[in-house]
């Protein structure tokens, strides 16, 4: 008989010959700005830490308190043991924050999705979905049964030819986008989408997970940037990159929040966020709302890195970007994978993205608000090299 595992290794040989295969890499000590990886002091432009709360002694505090009253777990799902008043203070402060009448946490971004697409969506309704989504978005696709169609990145056209089609087949439609591409650092064309779907009576899901903290006069995301506050529409995002702590939200009217808390399975069937990631994400909220200066920082070394690229380094080809989010394109994964280690051995931390992630292969930088002028102009200097 064969051992029916003997493919495992053979697949691993396909991935590792195609400069597809993945490690993990050793981070000693804490987030920020510079960091130690695997013994080697760099330039950390690979977090989604956008606004260096990560290390923020009021976070740590936050959830060093709540680990003492509440204990360390939170023993069980939300509609048994796991509910404390610190999840319902945080859900109120994303929904002041989202402007919505209601918010529900999850234990990460990625049960947010596929809890909210499989609870919203089933075998007779049409789902329609930007090609380059995440893929917590892609597979609570999956997991609903609805027919999908993929519709070309940002191209509201084919998005209105595809509603015009097939719409009407359909009991219900919904239309999935991120807000911020997180392998691309563009934005969706959310006011377009929005109009689109009014008229074809569509729903619309729309993912901040790199736009929450980052975008918008008072951080509220790319809702919030586009001037589309108080429109019908379902948002979600992360507790994890610019709040700096664990965990997933869906903010939005208070029937579709009630209707998730009785039939989205990843919140009802999952243990409670943890007392001290909820402590931790609550504090972020409060800081973000206090202190919009540390966005104004994050943007300006957004538009420092931008401008020195544009004056030093005209032929490096960029991907277009309107976030803290920039992409190096480059010609195949090998050469991604040289680039990345060229940088990493000028002690620049800038992760080589390949496929299957993306369709082309690129080095994607992440700017913080808590990098200073002298990281980029080193980034800028040891790119002129590649
Ligand atoms: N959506 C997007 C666009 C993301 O980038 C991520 C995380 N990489 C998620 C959802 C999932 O969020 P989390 O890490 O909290 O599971």
């Amino acid at each position: 008989m064969n051992n029916p595992y003997s493919w495992l290794e053979k697949s691993l040989e396909t991935i590792h010959r195609a400069d597809w295969y993945r490690s993990v890499q050793t981070i000693q000590g804490g987030s920020g700005a510079v960091i130690n990886l695997a013994g080697k002091e760099v330039i950390n432009f690979a977090s989604n830490d956008y606004l260096g709360l990560a290390g923020d002694t009021r976070l740590k505090i936050a959830a060093i308190n709540a680990i003492e009253e509440f204990g360390t777990g939170s023993t069980g799902s939300r509609l048994l043991t796991g509910h404390r008043e610190l999840h319902q203070e945080l859900e109120s402060a994303i929904a002041s924050l989202k402007q919505t009448e209601d918010a529900i946490v999850f234990s990460s971004g990625y049960l947010a999705n596929i809890g909210t697409i499989s609870a919203l969506v089933g075998k007779r309704d049409l789902i329609l979905s930007d090609q380059y989504n995440h893929s917590s978005l892609k597979n609570g696709v999956v997991m609903s049964g609805g027919c999908v169609i993929n519709y070309p990145h940002n191209d509201i056209q084919a998005l209105k030819t595809q509603l015009i089609q097939k719409r009407q087949n359909y009991r219900r439609c919904l239309i999935i986008t991120d807000s911020v591409f997180s392998m691309d650092g563009d934005l969706c064309p959310l006011p377009e989408i929005l109009n689109i779907a009014e008229e074809f009576g569509s729903m619309v899901l729309v993912d901040e997970a790199h736009a929450t903290g980052v975008l918008g006069k008072n951080g509220a995301g790319c809702v919030e940037h586009f001037g589309c506050r108080g429109r019908e529409l379902i948002q979600m995002g992360t507790l994890s990159k610019a709040l700096g702590s664990l965990g997933g939200y869906v903010a939005g009217s208070s029937s579709l929040i009630d209707f998730l808390r009785n039939r989205a399975p990843s919140w009802i069937y999952t243990t409670a966020l943890s007392p001290a990631d909820t402590a931790a994400a609550l504090a972020a909220i409060e800081i973000i709302k206090n202190e919009p200066q540390r966005r104004m920082q994050l943007w300006e070394n957004v538009e420092y890195l931008q401008a020195l690229i544009r004056n030093n380094l005209p032929k490096l080809k960029i991907l277009p970007s309107e976030s803290p989010i920039l992409c190096v394109q480059l010609a195949s994964a090998t050469d991604a994978l040289e680039v990345g280690k060229y940088l990493k051995e000028a002690s620049i931390f800038a992760p080589a993205i390949r496929p299957p992630t993306v369709p082309t292969s690129r080095i994607r930088i992440t700017l913080m608000a808590t990098h200073q002028q002298v990281h980029i102009e080193k980034l800028v200097e040891t790119l002129h090299y590649i």
